[in-house]
């Protein structure tokens, strides 16, 4: 957790602009390509681009195969 070893640490120019780049990471990018990021659940199989699988209603959703 590096934000808050800087936190600890007392440079707030820094945290500010790392926050700012943050932000813009967590936007969606459009020129993304084109796949939905589909994850799979390993228990039930279900597909779908949620965190939890809302039939095991567990963390259990995975990446289907790791393309890169
Ligand atoms: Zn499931």
């Amino acid at each position: 957790m590096f934000w808050l070893l800087d936190q600890l640490l007392g440079d707030p120019d820094r945290i500010q602009t790392e926050e700012r780049e943050r932000a813009v990471a967590r936007r969606p990018r459009p020129d993304a390509d084109g796949d939905p990021p589909e994850l799979e659940c390993r228990v039930c199989a279900y597909r779908g681009p949620e965190r939890y699988c809302p039939d095991c209603l567990a963390d259990t959703m995975r990446p289907p195969a790791q393309r890169r």
